[in-house]
């Protein structure tokens, strides 16, 4: 197996010349900005090919807190992106994702992970969620998954990418899996929920990986062009 050492002259020209050929070492540093352990490790599943070194908030403590107020899910992971690269002057990935339900006008959307209220929890959400649509049958449980990815770096915003992945809502929660709204997310090809069809699945399909995927091809550009 043919390795090559990181060295202060590692360049991410060769970083990216070196994946291309499929040449397996570590390369380059990106941070995530966020705190949530089942997203980081399902950001670092899917970008596991590029063999980029990630780190997050918690290797950050002293990060400075993100206000998530936009309006947008793309609003939001551009203020993570920003801010967090301003801080540790590192290349940084911030990711805003949440659920909108058709028969509730698109929420709860921006506010996905507080729907139940202030101390956030997913059961609270899942519940809350149940309750708002009982009696709905399942054709007007339609809701997507949505997922904005933007890459920053010292100098400012380096490009934004988006994914979606649609479902419905099913009548009780199902599986283990996933996080957050999964045990109630029923992805209609399968009829089972992410929760019941766990990582391998949802990794290939999700709104996560659909915007990790465009942003891979921004991270490429990007690396050619700063060697
Ligand atoms: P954020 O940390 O502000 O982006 O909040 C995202 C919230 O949206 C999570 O706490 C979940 O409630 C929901 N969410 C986003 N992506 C997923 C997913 O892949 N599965 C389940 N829930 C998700």
């Amino acid at each position: 197996m043919i390795s090559k050492e990181i060295s202060s002259k590692t360049s991410y020209r060769d970083v990216f010349e070196s994946n291309r050929k499929g040449v397996p070492f570590i390369i380059m540093e990106l941070i995530v900005a966020t705190k949530n352990k089942k997203k980081l490790e399902e950001i670092k599943e899917i970008l596991k090919s590029l063999n980029l070194k990630l780190f997050s908030l918690a290797d950050y403590p002293k990060a400075p807190r993100i206000i998530e107020n936009g309006k947008t899910f793309r609003e939001n992971s551009i203020k993570k992106a920003i801010k967090i690269a301003k801080f540790t002057q590192k290349l940084t990935l911030g990711e805003d994702s949440g659920l909108c339900v058709d028969a509730l006008g698109g929420k709860p959307g921006v506010y996905s992970s507080r729907f139940g209220g202030k101390d956030k929890s997913d059961r609270k959400n899942n519940l809350k969620l149940l309750k708002l649509l009982v009696g709905l049958p399942v054709n007007k449980r339609k809701a997507h998954y949505c997922c904005a990815v933007a890459l920053a770096d010292k100098n400012g915003l380096v490009g934004v990418a988006e994914g979606e992945c649609s479902g419905f809502i099913g009548f009780t929660e199902k599986g283990n899996f996933g996080f957050g709204y999964d045990p109630l997310f029923v992805i209609p090809k399968y009829k089972k929920t992410f929760a019941q069809l766990g990582a391998r699945i949802k990794h290939k399909m999700s709104h996560r990986f659909r915007a990790l995927q465009k942003a891979k091809a921004i991270l490429s550009t990007y690396l050619k062009r700063n060697p």
